[in-house]
C-alpha cells in the first residue's frame, strides 16, 4: 500500500462531498463526524488503474463569521498542505472565482506538492466557456469536471495516480517483519506506549527514515522477537497550525496505518472509544489491516471484579459488527501488559496469514451449510458446492453455488462466524465472496 493520501480542498458548497463519492465510486465513505463547527469530515480510498491512494475530504465550515471562517478554511489547507501529497484544489463555475477561492489559491501557490485545480459543475458547453476564467488562477493542472454526471473525473484520476511515485508502491527491505503501527488520538498514550516498550533498551536500533516518510520506524529485536513499531506520536512538526489536532492526527493515523500488518489502537481508558476511533477502527478494517484494541492508563480506572468483562463488552457493542477483535488494558505507565500486547499482535499478525487447506476448509464450512441452508430467496434454493481460500493478503473465501446474488448479509455473517469460531481469525478482518458455479 502506498500511503499516498490526497486531500480535497475547497470553501463550501463547490461540490467537494460529491467529487470525493464519485473518486470513491461504490466504495463507502467513512464520515467523521468531528461535532462543533466543521461539517463531516470523509475519508476513503480511491483505486485506478491498479493504484490505490487515500483521499480526504476536509469538508467545509459552518460560518459562525466571516473572519472565523476564512481563518478556519486556511488552516485546513495548510494542514492539508503540510500532511497530504497532493491536493485537489476545487472550484465551481456557476459562482466563479471568489474572495475566498483567491485567497485559497494564495497559499496553494506556494507549494511544491502537486496542486491540481479542478473547476466542478461545468455540465455543460456554456459552463465550458465560463470555466475558462479558472485558467487566470495560475495553475498548470486544470481539470474540468462535473461531479454530479462523473464527467472529467478519469482524466485527474489518470493525472493523480501517474504522480505516484514508484517507490510509494514498492516493498522495502523489512518487508516480511511484522510491523505495528501505534494509532490513536493525542494524549492517549501512544509516546508513553513506545518509551516502554522500547526506551531504554540498548538492543534496539532506531531509525528515522528518510523526507518521504511521516512515520517513525523502530526496529525491534529482542528475546527472539522481531518487529517494526510504527509511531506518528513523536513526530511534532512546526508552526502552531496544528491546532486541529484531531485532524492532524487522524491523516497521521491513516499514513501509519497503510504501511502496517497490525493496528494498535490506543484508547484512553477514562475516555472511552470515539466516533473518531471507530473511524479509524473501521478504516483499517476496510483495508485489511490487523487491529488490538489497547485501552491505556487501566492504572487510573478504579476497578471491581467485573469492571474489565463490562468495559469490554461495552466496548465491543459499539464496534460490531467486528467484534473479534483483541482487547488489552494496559497502563504505559506502570508496563502493564505492554509486552503481552505485542504478543498478541505477533498473533494477529499469524492469523493474518493463515492459510486453511481446501479440504478441511469444505469439511467444516459444507457441515455448517447442511446444518442451516441459506434462505429461499426467489423460489430456488441455494446450493453451496464448495468453498476455497483466495490466495490474497487479507484471508478471503469464495463460496461456489448457483445464485450468488441471492445470499444476503445475516447469511454471510453467519457463515463468518463459523470460520471465526473454527479457525481463529481474531483480530484480522475477513472477506466473504459468493461465486456462481
Ligand atoms: P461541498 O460543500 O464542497 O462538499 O459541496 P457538496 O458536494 O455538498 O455540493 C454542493 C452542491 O453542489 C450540492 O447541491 C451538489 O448537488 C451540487 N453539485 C456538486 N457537483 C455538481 C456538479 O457537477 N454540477 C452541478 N450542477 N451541481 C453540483
Ligand atoms: P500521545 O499523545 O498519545 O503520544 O500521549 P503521551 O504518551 O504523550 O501521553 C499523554 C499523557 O498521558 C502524558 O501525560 C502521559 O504521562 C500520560 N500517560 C500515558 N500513559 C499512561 C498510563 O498508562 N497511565 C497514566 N496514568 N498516564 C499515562
Amino acid at each position: 500500500m502506498s500511503g499516498y493520501t490526497v486531500a480535497i480542498v475547497g470553501r463550501p458548497n463547490v461540490g467537494k462531498s460529491t467529487f470525493f463519492n464519485r473518486l470513491l465510486e461504490q466504495r463507502k465513505a467513512i464520515v467523521d463526524d468531528v461535532s462543533g463547527v466543521t461539517r463531516d469530515r470523509q475519508y476513503g480510498i480511491a483505486e485506478w488503474n491498479g493504484k490505490t491512494f487515500n483521499v480526504i475530504d476536509t469538508g467545509g465550515f459552518v460560518p459562525k463569521s466571516d473572519d472565523v471562517f476564512e481563518q478556519e478554511i486556511k488552516k485546513q489547507v495548510l494542514i492539508a498542505l503540510d500532511e497530504a501529497d497532493a491536493l485537489i484544489f476545487m472550484t465551481d463555475t456557476a459562482t466563479g472565482i471568489t474572495d475566498l477561492d483567491e485567497a485559497m489559491a494564495d497559499v496553494l501557490r506556494r507549494t511544491t506538492k502537486p496542486v491540481y485545480l479542478v473547476v466542478n459543475k461545468v455540465d455543460n458547453n456554456q459552463r465550458m466557456l465560463e470555466a475558462t476564467e479558472f485558467y487566470s488562477l495560475g495553475f498548470e493542472k486544470i481539470f474540468f469536471v462535473s461531479a454530479i454526471s462523473g464527467s472529467g473525473t478519469g482524466e485527474i484520476l489518470d493525472a493523480v495516480v501517474e504522480a505516484i511515485p514508484e517507490d510509494r508502491l514498492a516493498d522495502d527491505e523489512t518487508a516480511d517483519i511484522p510491523k505495528f503501527a501505534i494509532i490513536g488520538q493525542p494524549n492517549v498514550g501512544k509516546s508513553s506506549l513506545l518509551n516502554a516498550l522500547v526506551g531504554q533498551e540498548r538492543t534496539i536500533v532506531s531509525d528515522i527514515a528518510g523526507t518521504t516518510r511521516d512515520t517513525i520506524h523502530t526496529h525491534y529485536n529482542m528475546f527472539q522477537k522481531e518487529f517494526v513499531l510504527i509511531d506518528t506520536a513523536g513526530i511534532r512538526r512546526k508552526q502552531k497550525v496544528h491546532e486541529d489536532l484531531e485532524f492532524y492526527s487522524v491523516i497521521r493515523a491513516i499514513k501509519a496505518m497503510d504501511e502496517a500488518d497490525v493496528c494498535l489502537l490506543v484508547l484512553d481508558a477514562e475516555k472511552g472509544i470515539s466516533a473518531q476511533d471507530l473511524s479509524i477502527f473501521s478504516l483499517a478494517a476496510r483495508k485489511g489491516k490487523g487491529i488490538v484494541i489497547l485501552v491505556n492508563k487501566w492504572d487510573l480506572v478504579e476497578k471491581q471484579t467485573n469492571t474489565a468483562r463490562d468495559y469490554e463488552k461495552q466496548l465491543k457493542e459499539r464496534l460490531a459488527p467486528f467484534t473479534d477483535v483483541p482487547v488489552l488494558f494496559i497502563s504505559a505507565k506502570d508496563k502493564l501488559r505492554i509486552f503481552k500486547a505485542i504478543e498478541i499482535a505477533l498473533e494477529v499478525v499469524e492469523n493474518k496469514k493463515k492459510k486453511i487447506p481446501t479440504s478441511q476448509l469444505n469439511d467444516v464450512m459444507l457441515k455448517a451449510i447442511a446444518a442451516y441452508h441459506p434462505p429461499v430467496v426467489r423460489g430456488n434454493p441455494v446450493s453451496i458446492k464448495y468453498v476455497t481460500q483466495l490466495p490474497t493478503h487479507v484471508p478471503s473465501f469464495a463460496f461456489f453455488c448457483n445464485y450468488p446474488d441471492d445470499i444476503k448479509t445475516p447469511y454471510r455473517n453467519y457463515l463468518e462466524n463459523k470460520l471465526r469460531e473454527t479457525f481463529d481469525f481474531k483480530g484480522v478482518p475477513v472477506r466473504i465472496f459468493f461465486r456462481k458455479k
